[in-house]
């Protein structure tokens, strides 16, 4: 699995770090960043619901 983050689009509402905790966190600015180790969403079904739960859709999900 790959997740993009678009920082330009991101506005750090941190809806994706509250729905995957696992995955995101939000970096020193309050932007959306992935935990090291975790650029893969380490299987986490909830990176899915992260990108859904984005309200401006920064969170982009594919498959590798
Ligand atoms: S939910 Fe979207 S806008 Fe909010 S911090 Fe995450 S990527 Fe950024």
């Amino acid at each position: 699995m790959e997740i993009a983050i678009d920082k330009d689009v991101c506005i750090g509402a941190g809806q994706c770090a509250l729905t995957a905790p696992n995955v995101f966190t939000q970096d020193d600015d309050g932007f959306s960043a992935l935990l090291p180790g975790r650029e893969d969403g380490g299987g986490d079904p909830l990176v899915r619901e992260a990108a859904r739960a984005c309200p401006v859709g920064a969170i982009t999900v594919s498959e590798s």
